[in-house]
């Protein structure tokens, strides 16, 4: 989908160069997540945030993001030279990138592909700093880069549950749910709530009954034929 004139337009007053928005492939400009939210009366502008050299700088609207999480994957933990990453899931358009557009660069893991493929990594081109991940559908923002005002406004970033501690570099006793891979979807292990760990148990047994079930009924089928 290209941009219209207008779109163009206001790109251009909104201080991208020609070059920029006449390019070829710079569709995604004019698209959630980078598209520029500064004429937009609705876009509250809560809290911001910077790479670390500070050419790439961002808004967010929204006062708490929908869901945070640890995640302790083995490409989370190369691609951010860390032994775990912190991600707050948000809507793509409750993100705003007041600079930097040209100074973006990608990273799709399983094609290995620096191409706008999505879902991919989204990083600042010239300190590297890792911004977010982008989905399909949401964009995973690394809290790391927010400027908080104070605890309070940080805590409503705090993350819920570890996913993907099977594959941990380090334990965290922190009393949080922790799941081998993703969560809800697998095994909650070590100092997961006692609580959450029996009804866990309850759902994979209640999911497993119901498969035996099935098979139950497709064997009578089969014996009735
Ligand atoms: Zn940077
Ligand atoms: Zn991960």
């Amino acid at each position: 989908m290209s941009p219209t004139q207008t779109e163009k337009d206001d790109a251009k007053s909104n201080g991208h160069s020609n070059e920029d928005v006449n390019g070829e492939h710079n569709e995604w400009k004019f698209r959630a997540p980078y598209k520029v939210h500064d004429n937009d009366p609705n876009f509250k502008a809560l809290y911001e945030g910077s790479c670390h050299c500070g050419k790439v700088q961002y808004q967010l609207s929204r006062e708490k993001p929908l869901s945070a999480k640890f995640c302790h994957c083995s490409t989370c933990q190369v691609l951010h030279g860390a032994p775990f990453q912190w991600a707050a899931i948000f809507h793509k358009e409750d993100i705003n990138f007041t600079s930097g557009h040209s100074d973006l660069g990608w990273y799709e893991s399983s094609e290995k592909t620096t191409r706008h493929k999505l879902p991919c990594k989204v990083s600042c081109a010239y300190c590297r700093s890792p911004i977010m991940d982008e989905g399909r559908k949401m964009i995973l923002l690394f809290p790391s880069l927010i400027k908080f005002k104070g605890h309070e406004e940080k805590e409503k970033f705090d993350a819920t549950c570890h996913m993907f501690y099977g594959s941990r570099l380090v334990d965290v006793k922190d009393g949080l749910p922790k799941w081998t891979g993703l969560d809800g979807k697998s095994e909650l292990i070590e100092d997961s709530p006692v609580e959450m760990v029996r009804k866990r148990k309850r759902e994979i047994e209640e999911e497993e009954a119901g498969e035996e079930g099935k098979g139950e009924g497709e064997e009578k089928k089969r014996e009735k034929t």
